[in-house]
């Protein structure tokens, strides 16, 4: 089981710069936090890609819900 952490609920990026977006799909599951090897999704209750994000969208595939947008 993996912690969930929530930082901030907003469920789009806070400064825009990354090209991966999590839409309304999300329910926080956290598979996607436990794949990324830059430890940059925080969850808690709502996925959040924050600013180690490198936008190898390798996220965007494992999300069962396609939660996960390349933008
Ligand atoms: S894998 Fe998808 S549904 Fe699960 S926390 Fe990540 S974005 Fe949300
Ligand atoms: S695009 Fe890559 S670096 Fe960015 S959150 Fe997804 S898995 Fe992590």
């Amino acid at each position: 089981m993996v912690d969930i952490i929530l930082i901030n609920d907003n469920l789009e990026d806070v400064t825009g710069e990354f090209a991966m977006k999590i839409n309304d799909k999300c329910v926080g599951c956290g598979q996607c936090a436990a794949i990324c090897k830059n430890d940059a999704i925080q969850v808690w209750g709502k996925a959040k890609i924050t600013q180690n994000c490198t936008n190898c969208k390798i996220c965007s595939y494992y999300c069962p819900l396609n939660a996960i947008e390349v933008t």
